[in-house]
């Protein structure tokens, strides 16, 4: 049988901003461990987080920028996890009202035009960074990235290959360089991507079981994972297997993906409306 891949790409990318998104602190990279916090990014009972303006601006131009429809209608939502690297328990994110949706980006691959449909564009803050010191057998956490304004770029299953979903990376990451609103840089964390993988029969009308790959810093990882994943499944369903939904981790030394934990659905983050933050209403 033959089959095809279907790919769809999440990128989180850092605005460049001079403060976080609900707090004053600095949002510069490379400063010394915890030294840009206060007690709004470190999740201090009793504060309150205040929106900063120019991400909503800088949102808004990413937004007409990929064709989106804007949201007049904005809120924020608690994500609730439990992880070392995120001191409220919670990530403020938007869930149901994100700002921009049902976009898409033009590109071209081997002297075709293909449209990739953008699903939607959301605010969030960023985590914190932990830092795993195997000699100490410790992990140290830097607070310095909570709070980071990030936008998350989601896209349709619309990419087919490995090399499709590195010129959509890279077109976006250009649009971001020339509005001016993020570095995209990979290396330093400051645009960072999972992709989305599964394949079904060529022809195939709904869509295969999906692997999300986590971990790809770099546009040789994206095209590798990629590349090793599609190969993963195709031979699970050739052996009569079964693709499992899960989180895998790209492996760069080994050049292979593994298993890191089944994949999560929406409602095992109990989503809800941020009580703290007002709606933002955005006018013509
Ligand atoms: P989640 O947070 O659960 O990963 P998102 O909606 O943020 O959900 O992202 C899902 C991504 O996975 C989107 O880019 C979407 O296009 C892609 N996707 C969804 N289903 C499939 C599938 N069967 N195969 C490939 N990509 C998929
Ligand atoms: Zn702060
Ligand atoms: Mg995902």
């Amino acid at each position: 049988m033959e089959f095809e891949s279907v790919i769809g790409l999440e990128i989180h990318t850092q605005l460049k901003t001079k403060t976080k998104i609900f707090c004053g602190c600095s949002t510069s990279f490379g400063a010394p461990s915890n030294t840009c916090v206060c007690p709004v990014c470190l999740g201090m009972p009793g504060v309150l987080p205040v929106l900063n303006k120019k991400v909503v601006d800088y949102a808004l131009q990413l937004g007409i920028a990929t064709n989106c429809t804007i949201s007049k209608k904005n809120r924020f939502a608690r994500k609730n996890y439990f992880y070392p690297d995120l001191p409220k328990g919670y990530q403020i994110s938007q869930y149901e009202l994100p700002i921009a949706e049902n976009g898409y980006l033009d590109i071209e691959i081997k002297g075709r035009k293909k449209r990739i449909g953008i699903t939607r564009i959301h605010m969030e803050e960023d985590a914190g960074k932990l830092i795993h010191d195997p000699d100490r057998n410790m992990s140290l956490v830097d607070f310095n990235r909570t709070g980071v304004p990030l936008l998350e770029i989601v896209s349709e299953p619309d990419l087919s290959s490995a090399a499709e979903a590195e010129v959509y990376l890279k077109k976006m990451r250009s649009i971001l360089r020339y509005l001016g609103i993020s570095d995209g840089n990979m290396e330093e964390g400051s645009f960072r991507c999972d992709a989305n993988i599964s394949i079904r029969p060529v022809g195939a009308k709904t869509l295969g079981t999906r692997a999300e790959l986590k971990n790809l810093n770099s546009f040789k990882h994206v095209e590798n994972s990629i590349y090793f994943e599609i190969n993963r499944q195709k031979e699970l369903l050739s052996e009569n297997k079964e693709v499992v939904q899960e989180t895998r981790l790209w492996d760069s030394d080994k050049n292979i993906t593994c298993s890191m934990r089944g994949k999560e659905d929406a409602h095992d983050y109990r989503y809800f409306p941020d009580p703290d933050l007002s709606p933002l209403v955005i006018d013509d």
